[in-house]
């Protein structure tokens, strides 16, 4: 039986999957990461691996991809920069091949999310896929002719670091300001809350009883239940960016399909409203009646689904 065999590095987990021609996923394995050194994530990825792959019979392997949060260096094989796990060029491919004996293809994870998603998710059977992921950070991924948009320095359909505010706008993890994901994303909607519990009095004190550090952004939806005045105007700013830049990125890529996913959609559902309406409200009329909003099937599988279709092929 042919099987395909994904791999997704998160901040915390190795995870595996094996996927078979149906894009049915046939075992998994999940396992903690002990150590962030790439040679002892390398490791923690094989055992998953190898796992997956006993637990689904040990089939005859046809490919093989690793999904991975961070920038890679082309189809080089190589981490330039993983966020996650504080890496800076990282030969994660050649490490995981020389342990599995694979040929191994790195993934953008979003990416893979994306891939996972047309193929065995909610964007089957459209060629013209939008996917926008709000968690941790805003990650996105455009797929037109079913082929994954990439660009000419394999950055194109990511509009997590698009400028919503001027040089003088929030500080964003990438190091410059004005971002997007500086407004909208869940890090940074954490951080605006601990800032507006600290400017003044917010009914947020109270819903983290006082532990700045607790605060997430399930908060903002409980608090925007109880109308605090300091909670809406978080909310106000970060949803109008957020559905002004979806809209936009709808209107640019004209697809047949929007996904969204994403713990902080998910977790404050009032600023999943928020985008889904401002599609309605603010992407050119053309495009939106060719748009079908919709929510991410796949979970937390789509990476490693995706990660499986788009693996390097073995011989
Ligand atoms: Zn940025």
């Amino acid at each position: 039986m042919a099987a395909w065999l994904g791999l997704d590095l998160g901040g915390t987990n190795a995870r595996a999957a094996v996927v078979d021609g149906a894009v049915r996923m046939l075992a998994s394995s999940r396992q903690p990461l002990r150590d962030r050194a790439p040679e002892a994530v390398a490791d923690v990825l094989a055992e998953a691996a190898r796992e997956a792959l006993q637990r689904a019979g040990n089939p005859e392997v046809q490919g093989c991809g690793a999904a991975v949060a961070g920038q890679l260096a082309g189809d080089t094989g190589v981490v330039v920069v993983g966020p996650n796990l504080g890496w800076r060029d990282v030969p994660l491919a050649r490490l995981l091949e020389d342990r599995l004996r694979l040929p191994i293809r790195l993934v953008n994870d979003l990416r893979a999310a994306a891939w996972g998603e047309l193929h065995g998710g909610a964007g089957r059977g459209v060629a013209d896929l939008l996917v926008v992921f709000v968690g941790s950070g805003v990650g996105s991924c455009a797929i037109a002719g079913g082929r994954i948009v990439t660009g000419a320095s394999n950055v194109a359909g990511e509009f997590g670091h698009i400028k919503v505010a001027g040089p003088e706008g929030r500080r964003c993890g990438c190091g410059e300001r004005g971002c997007l994901e500086a407004y909208a994303g869940g890090h940074s909607l954490s951080a605006q809350l601990r800032e507006a519990v600290q400017a003044g009095p917010t009914a947020l004190a109270a819903l983290c009883a006082g532990e700045l550090g607790a605060l997430h952004p399930g908060h903002l939806e409980q608090a925007l239940g109880l109308k605090d005045p300091a909670a809406a105007a978080v909310f106000d700013r970060a949803a109008e960016m957020l559905s002004l830049a979806v809209a936009n990125y709808v209107t640019v890529m004209n697809p047949a399909r929007l996904v969204l996913g994403g713990g902080v959609l998910s977790n404050v559902p009032s600023l999943r409203a928020a985008v889904v309406d401002g599609v309605q409200r603010f992407t050119n009329a053309n495009a939106r009646k060719a748009v079908q909003v919709v929510d991410a099937a796949l979970g937390d599988d789509a990476g490693l689904v995706g990660a499986a279709l788009l693996g390097a092929t073995s011989g």
